[in-house]
């Protein structure tokens, strides 16, 4: 008889999950604190306007392949690449830096500040790239049984990457480019992960091969929330249900296994193996009470930004913007430096703009056009207070229509801002950070969370703070290596 498994959260992570457990024969079943699923991944709907709620594009779209080859579906969504990939605009400037993933014409772009950028690119490129195809099997894609295991993969690392681990990613930026627009741009990555470049080790330059050669920046045609909506039809021809506005608050356990998890009006949910895709360092320390988990201890682990975002529906069209567009300022060292601790003043903030329905006209009646603002802030172990949120949200507003000419003030119609504070309710994220734990050299590979519990042996987690990180195609790598570990345990129908 093939065994239950409940799955707690419907974020990408457990809607990939239920997909491969289903594949291999598992019988699923899933329970989401939210109204609906996506987790992150999730759409707003306000005023006759759609906005994706958090992730606006994603790397490494093969991931998404790879897990439809593995449930054996062909793939319901269609990638649309994105080019050029981004525009930056620096404070002060009367032009835009279009970053193009052709490299011919990225150095064009930069002509004035840095003179033969392709070349330098070039090598850059490759190294970094050399990196990532070294690590990509031997650490991200791998499940760590033990520390010393985790410490074995890493000497199969060739020993030419191993200085990058100790000095930052700003130094490495600079031994390759001289002007402050390149080595801030080629930082943004990590910037809008909620780390500094002086600060992250410099092997997650990784990050600018992902982003100019390897596979570029995806979209996906109808909006990010395409990909749940066919994900849930899926998983709804093969017979998972999900039970929606139910947090699991307790688990009931005996003889070293969960026996039941318990929501918020005391229901029992009983099932032979269970998978955690809330947050996999504060679920252990919220609900199931580990000491090595406690707040005090969760509270010294790094964790990536709080989100700040902010969403518009405003009258008439945007001209002369892009689909994701970055606005920053010539302060970025102090800038990115006090930030993440709020020791500098929010009124000259750095952020993201995208304007999803200039690609997928359904976001916005004829006319108008939907915004989506995000600024990196801290999160509430350093900003508890966000009363001042909508001051905030105006001074960016304000700023974005200085720096465009366009009137986004006086031509809203929508207007939604949610602080760490509503990030955390909404979700269970851990003091609103917005892509959960960090990846510090500390808390990556065989040090984060692993995806099998400690004590309990039918209980595994899945998602952004367990291996290999955050994101939308790292949480699809961690759907894999959490249904492999599952399988090895229990067995797949292609094993038996
Ligand atoms: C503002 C923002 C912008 C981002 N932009 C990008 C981007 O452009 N590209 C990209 O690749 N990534 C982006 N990310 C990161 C990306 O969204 C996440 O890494 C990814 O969606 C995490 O998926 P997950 O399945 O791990 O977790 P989640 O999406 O958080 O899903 C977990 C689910 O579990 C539920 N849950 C939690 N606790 C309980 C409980 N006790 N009981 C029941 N249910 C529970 C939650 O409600 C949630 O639905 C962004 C994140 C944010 C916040």
């Amino acid at each position: 008889m093939s065994k239950k498994v409940i799955i707690t959260g419907t974020g990408l992570g457990g809607l990939s999950t239920a997909l491969r457990l289903t594949t291999d024969g598992y019988q699923v079943e899933m329970i989401e604190k939210y109204h609906q699923a996506g987790g992150r991944l999730n759409l707003l709907e306000k005023d006759g306007f759609k906005f994706d709620l958090a992730p606006t594009f994603f790397s490494m779209s093969y991931e998404f392949k790879e897990l439809m080859e593995y449930c054996k579906m062909e793939t319901p969504f269609e990638f649309l690449k994105l080019d050029p990939l981004y525009a930056v605009h620096f404070e002060g400037d009367k032009r835009n830096y279009l970053i193009y993933s052709d490299l011919k014409k990225l150095a064009a772009e930069f002509r004035e500040v840095e003179p033969n950028l392709e070349v330098k690119l070039k090598k850059f490129l490759t190294q970094t790239g050399n990196l990532f195809h070294d690590t990509e099997n031997i650490i991200i894609k791998q499940n760590f049984n033990s520390l010393l295991h985790y410490a074995t993969q890493l000497m199969r690392v060739p020993l030419k990457h191993g200085p990058k681990m100790f000095y930052s990613m700003w130094t490495e930026l600079s031994r390759h480019f001289t002007s402050f627009e390149v080595k801030v741009i080629l930082s943004l990555v990590g910037f809008f992960l909620g780390s500094t470049p002086f600060k992250t080790p410099a092997v997650y330059t990784l990050l600018s091969y992902t982003e100019l050669v390897h596979d570029g920046y995806h979209n996906v045609k109808g909006g990010m929330y395409t990909i749940v909506r066919e994900l849930l039809k899926e998983l709804e021809k093969r017979g998972v249900t999900i039970r929606y506005n139910t947090e699991i608050k307790e688990v009931e356990s005996t003889d070293g296994k969960v026996s039941a998890l318990i929501d918020q009006h005391g229901n029992r949910y009983t099932a032979d193996l269970f998978v955690i895709n809330a947050d996999a360092a504060s679920f252990r320390g919220q609900v199931l009470k580990r000491e090595k988990f406690s707040e005090k201890r969760l509270d010294r682990m790094h964790w990536t930004m709080g989100p700040l975002t902010i969403y518009l529906g405003i009258n008439g069209k945007v001209e002369n913007m892009y689909h994701h567009n970055y606005f920053l300022r010539r302060n970025f060292e102090e800038y990115s430096r006090k930030i993440f601790t709020n020791e500098i003043k929010m009124d000259k903030a750095y952020y993201y703009v995208n304007i999803p329905s200039m690609h997928n006209p359904e976001y916005a009646p004829p006319g108008k056009e939907s915004i989506f603002i995000l600024c990196p802030v801290p999160e509430l172990r350093y900003k508890p207070d966000w009363s001042d949120g909508d001051e905030i949200a105006d001074g960016i507003i304000r700023d974005l229509g200085e720096r465009t000419g366009i009137d986004f003030a006086g031509r809203t119609e929508s207007r939604t801002v949610l602080t760490p504070v509503e990030w955390e309710k909404m979700f269970n994220l851990y003091k609103g950070s917005g892509l959960g734990l960090a990846h510090d050299l500390d808390q990556v590979g065989g040090m984060r969370p692993s995806n099998q519990d400690e004590e309990l042996n039918n209980l595994f987690y899945v998602g952004a703070s367990t291996t290999p990180g955050t994101g939308l195609p790292m949480v699809v790598i961690s759907s894999r290596l959490v249904t492999e570990r599952i399988n090895k345990i229990y067995g797949s129908v292609h094993q038996k």
